[in-house]
């Protein structure tokens, strides 16, 4: 038996290479990989341009800390700050570090407002912001709270989509609306666009800031740099993590100006935030992201996949019974339950994952072509055909 504390639920797959869109395991099998190790891997396996900067910058330097400049740490940041709404970076090594990290810089701000008592966060149901004690009190899922004593205060909850519910549970000491625009864990739902733009206009007129959480929606992964672009809106604060390192552990919260003035000197910190081999990787994966044409590239090769996903979906309704989600970020809601479609999936040599709601996740590489699309429907048309006759 392991020594590896048994925390996870594992699959009974071990991989030793990966190339592209493909994972290879140590017996030789080869998987269509539309899990990116859960949309981190952005950009693939074994992408030759971050090999070649991860491979190049362990040979100068690791690790510094922050007590020195880390050159290409402000480079990201600049880099990260002119793409989007941002004008400051705070880097950490998690999604959990980068939405604590967020958390703390709302209840900064105010406090650097003179309102200290806005310490309160109103967060909506079926959300899922990392497994810290703070991030677990926010997202209120029971299974995640069970057994680690009392839930960290000053979380409010409200149904998903509700503006009313949300109206209401903002009072006199609010701090932040916190929101996934794309729900991930939860099951793959997206927000209506009007609904983002509605919590844009009630942090306004409330006085409190927006945090979205990007960490899984964000990085290109929705067709746009991040998934708010597409409501024409911008929060104030935003964590993210997962692709944006392209599989070296990397998070971020970024704010406006205004949003970041409590962060002054010895307000928070990170041993390894932003190291040097954190961020040569960070600037390679941004290097392929923000290449012109790439994130169209994405937006097509998404609207392809969304077709012909929601004709093949349509031949089985006693298996499959919608698809959801944004770009290359889609949910499978299954009528059968959808951890047994994503063994399946596996058998027929393609990796899924499973959430909430009963949804089999797709999360493939960003850079996934046409011939990928054709090999994962295939696949998904022949689990359906297949249901119950031995193979389900
Ligand atoms: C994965 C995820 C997190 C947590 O990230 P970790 O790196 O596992 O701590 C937080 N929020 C969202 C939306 C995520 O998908």
């Amino acid at each position: 038996m392991s020594a590896v504390m048994s925390t996870y639920g594992r699959y009974d797959l071990t991989f030793e290479r990966g190339e592209g869109a493909y994972l290879y395991t140590t017996d030789g099998r080869r998987f269509l990989d539309f899990a990116a190790g859960i949309a981190v891997n952005a950009v693939g396996h074994s992408h030759p341009h971050l090999v070649k900067t991860l491979q190049d910058q362990a040979a100068k330097l690791w690790h510094v800390s922050n007590l020195y400049e880390i050159p290409d740490q402000t480079r990201l940041a600049d880099r990260l700050a002119a793409a989007t709404f941002a004008d400051k970076v705070f880097f950490c090594s998690t999604g959990l570090e980068a939405m604590e990290g967020a958390l703390k810089l709302c209840r900064k701000y105010h406090s650097a407002n003179g309102a200290p008592e806005r310490w309160r966060f109103v967060t909506v149901e079926g959300s899922f912001h990392g497994r810290s004690l703070a991030t677990i009190a926010s997202a209120k899922n029971p299974k995640h709270l069970e057994g680690f004593g009392p839930a960290v205060d000053g979380f409010d909850q409200v149904s998903f989509g509700n503006l009313n519910e949300m109206r209401a549970a903002i009072g006199p000491e609010t701090a932040a609306i916190v929101f996934e625009p794309v729900q991930g864990e939860g099951g793959i739902r997206p927000a209506d666009l009007e609904y983002l733009r509605q919590l844009r206009a009630i942090a306004d007129e409330f006085g409190v800031l927006l945090l979205f959480d990007e960490i899984q929606c964000g990085n290109g992964r929705t067709g746009k740099f991040f998934a708010h672009e597409w409501a024409g809106i911008t929060p104030d604060v935003m964590a993210i993590a997962k692709g944006i390192g392209g599989g070296f552990p990397i998070g971020a919260f970024m704010a406006t100006e205004e949003a970041a003035k409590g962060m002054v000197p010895g307000t928070h910190g990170s041993t390894f935030g932003g190291n040097p081999l954190a961020v040569a990787v960070g600037n390679a994966v941004l290097d392929v992201l923000l290449e012109d044409g790439f994130l169209d590239q994405v937006d097509r090769t998404a609207r392809i996949l969304w077709d012909q996903l929601t004709e093949t979906v349509a031949k089985y309704p006693e298996v499959y019974e919608s698809v959801r989600g944004a770009g290359l970020m889609l949910g499978i809601k299954c009528v059968v339950p959808a951890g047994d479609v994503v063994v399946a999936f596996q058998k027929a040599g393609m990796l899924t994952v499973p959430a909430g709601d009963n949804v089999a996740r797709l999360l493939p590489p960003l850079n996934i072509d046409e011939s990928h699309i054709t090999e994962a429907i295939n696949i998904i048309d022949a689990v359906g055909k297949n249901w119950g006759a031995g193979d389900g």
